[in-house]
């Protein structure tokens, strides 16, 4: 399974206002819309690679971006399904460029937002309460305003920004994928027929009791490396009838 993290940083949107409160900002008010600055991603077994703005330019940036999601099985990121993805499908659309190769998404916000509660749901405090990282760097508007502006100081500190925020996306998939609900099936990719977890491959699997569903009951597996359980596909046994 060819597994992508990825994480975009874009632009603010410019526009004319009145006022600085409360402010209502109409679409005849926009100068310039939002776009992609850059880019980090790393697929599972390689190292981590940046694309920007400011180094390749937008058309490579956007090309190199459409290969690399066109090659991942899934992708993962945090918030990705409503941000990352739908900024990266407009840049494609406007560069005249068809959808790449369907993938599925594994978002882990959604996966905190559903499963736990930590104090907030955002990257920076989930890994706090984890224990995962330093933590994310401390970075404020400033940050984009001078990357915007060809500071080469900001558009390096925006990079080391963007690429902790994959390395933690990593290492927060790591700790959560026991967790992680309608996780793809990686025993599918495997090309073979043997007994391996669903979520990461792994034939170290051991029985741990039976599920059961209204149509019957099934083996059920604990994976020994990452702890996912999964099921039997064949019933061990059912009953006469069903609810009606
Ligand atoms: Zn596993």
């Amino acid at each position: 399974m060819k597994k992508l993290y990825l994480d975009i940083e874009t632009s603010p949107h410019q526009v004319y206002c009145w006022g600085l409160w409360s402010e209502n900002i109409g679409v005849n008010q926009i100068i310039q819309p939002s776009r992609v600055l850059c880019v980090a991603y790393a697929f599972d077994d390689e190292g981590m690679q940046f694309v920007s703005e400011w180094q390749d330019g937008r058309k490579k940036m956007i090309e190199q971006l459409w290969t690399v999601l066109d090659k991942a099985d899934v992708v993962v990121h945090y918030n990705g399904v409503s941000f990352d993805e739908t900024h990266l499908n407009r840049e494609f659309l406007q560069a005249g460029m068809d959808p790449p190769a369907r993938f599925q998404s594994i978002d882990l916000y959604r996966t905190v937002k559903r499963r736990f509660r930590f104090a907030a749901n955002k990257l920076e405090q989930v890994a706090k309460e984890l224990e995962l990282r330093e933590g994310k760097l401390k970075v404020d508007f400033v940050l984009w305003r001078d990357v915007l502006s060809g500071s080469l100081e900001a558009q390096a500190l925006m990079e080391k920004y963007n690429r902790e925020d994959v390395e933690l996306t990593r290492e927060l998939y790591k700790e959560l994928l026991p967790w992680i609900d309608r996780h793809p099936n990686a025993a599918l990719y495997e090309g073979d027929d043997l007994m391996r977890c669903t979520r990461c491959a792994s034939e170290n699997l051991t029985k741990d009791g039976f599920a059961r569903t209204s149509a019957g009951t099934f083996q059920r597996y604990r994976c020994g490396d990452c702890g996912a359980q999964s099921r039997g596909k064949s019933r061990s046994s059912t009953t006469p009838l069903r609810e009606a």
